[in-house]
């Protein structure tokens, strides 16, 4: 990699030890030509699609927002944080394993419902109850928008 002092091309890794429990290279360089040191981490790119949301509007995965909302359902379950965060893991697994880069936002809801499903029964119930409620309420909304358009076409035209 080139130096970002003098952006000459000859540089070597003078030292390299995982940090970050593992999950990330740090490597400290030297440039041959000015003797410069920086410092490069290196870690394992695992990008989640974006979302598609109804609206068609892209909004970047949420992993805060999934866990907050896999908590509420798991809320006084007999379910180990070991078990929890498998559970996020594998959800993150399903939408990775679309090899997409955008997925249609829905997706993480049905990822999650299966995943916890297997999990946790009465979470799985909790969590479908809201999560289906949320999506009539987007789906009325939708038809709400849908009937205003026409309305406003129709004045238009009129
Ligand atoms: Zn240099």
């Amino acid at each position: 990699m080139h130096c970002p002092f003098c952006s000459a091309s000859d540089t070597k890794v003078v030292d390299s030890r995982l940090v970050a429990e593992g999950q990330q290279i740090r490597r400290r360089r030297e440039c041959s030509a000015c003797q410069e040191r920086f410092t490069t981490y290196e870690t394992a790119e695992l990008l989640m699609p974006r979302l598609i949301k109804a609206d068609g509007s892209r909004q970047p995965f949420d992993e805060d927002k999934l866990r907050a909302g896999i908590q509420r359902s798991l809320e006084k379950r007999p379910v180990s944080v070991e078990d929890f965060e498998a559970c996020i893991n594998l959800i993150k697994h399903r939408l990775r394993a679309t090899g997409e880069r955008e997925v249609p936002s829905r997706q993480v809801g049905e990822a999650t419902m299966a995943e916890l499903r297997k999990l946790d029964e009465v979470a799985y119930v909790r969590f479908a109850s809201v999560y289906r409620s949320f999506q009539d309420i987007n789906e009325f909304r939708e038809e709400i928008e849908r009937l205003n358009d026409e309305a406003d076409r129709t004045e238009k035209d009129a």
